[in-house]
């Protein structure tokens, strides 16, 4: 993995490798890390994964790309540091990017079981009743995106979801982030981590999962993983991580970190992630 300099604006294009784009690496209280936003670049295809309230900002400032430039994003989970700007994303695909400059519907990688309860519990308030479409109801999830539902498959006896975008191949697996007392990813609220390209690990917000850890991360060339620096319910701690071994912690790039993340002692892991740098893999 090499990391470059980000020529602005931003290219959502390149040669062909996989390219991660971090336009935010803060947790959700963070101010001036633009929350925990990235994204995937690889040939002609790109994908935005999540876009919290400090996302535009994150975009504008790190990239210098506009929103209406994004053309698939994909929600892990909804949390306002996740999704509290996709309503603005989406409305500005529908009445700026595709009305101004020509930019085709927005698409949205997204599970069967996600769907729904994103637009129900999330988007549709603020969505729904812009317009009403051509069988005179109010707009509904399939108006503002072309959805592009990942399959379901099974795998070491659990339920996962792959997909192939391009030449991204990526596979969805479930975390267990929130509620504090869930045991399980099963047991909890729908939130993902991702396998990018079999060799990068992308923990999304979960808490400390051995388990998880153990599936993904032996085969993965980077491990980007959530990390608070405090004792937390519902993220990995520090402390927690640094139990696992050596050979884990030497690739292990911190993420969804505190503002006050300098001086803090992140001995025995490869580092924190960087926001607006292009990290490069082979
Ligand atoms: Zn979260």
């Amino acid at each position: 993995m090499e990391i470059l300099e980000i020529q602005k604006p931003l290219s959502l294009k390149n040669d062909g490798k996989l390219e991660i784009v971090f336009i935010g690496v803060g947790n959700a209280f963070s101010e001036n890390l633009h929350n925990l936003n990235l994204i995937l670049i690889k040939g002609d295809k790109h994908i935005l994964v999540d876009f919290g309230i400090r996302g535009p900002d994150g975009l504008k400032t790190n990239t210098g790309l506009m929103n209406y430039e994004i053309e698939t994003v994909l929600p892990t989970h909804s949390h306002s540091d996740h999704i509290g700007a996709l309503e603005l994303l989406t409305l500005t695909n529908r009445y700026i990017g595709r009305t101004v400059f020509n930019k085709p519907k927005l698409k949205m990688i997204i599970t069967e079981e996600y769907k729904s309860q994103l637009w129900d519990h999330s988007l549709k308030g603020g969505l729904a009743c812009n317009e009403v479409n051509d069988f005179s109801e109010y707009l509904g999830f399939d108006d503002y995106y072309d959805v592009i539902t990942p399959e379901k498959i099974l795998k070491n006896n659990k339920s996962r979801h792959i997909i192939e975008y391009g030449d991204l191949k990526l596979e969805f697996f479930r975390t267990n982030h929130v509620p504090d007392i869930a045991k399980s990813s099963q047991e909890a609220f729908l939130s993902y981590g991702l396998m990018i390209d079999d060799k990068v690990l992308f923990s999304g917000d979960t808490k400390f999962d051995k388990g998880l850890i153990d599936e993904y991360g032996r085969d993965a060339e980077i491990i980007y993983h959530d990390c608070s620096f405090l004792p937390n319910p519902v993220h990995a701690s520090i402390d927690e991580l640094r139990t696992l071994d050596k050979s884990i912690r030497d690739k292990m790039l911190l993420m969804h970190y505190s503002d006050d993340y300098e001086g803090k002692d992140i001995s025995g892991f490869k580092g924190l992630t960087k926001e607006g740098v292009r990290y490069i893999f082979d």
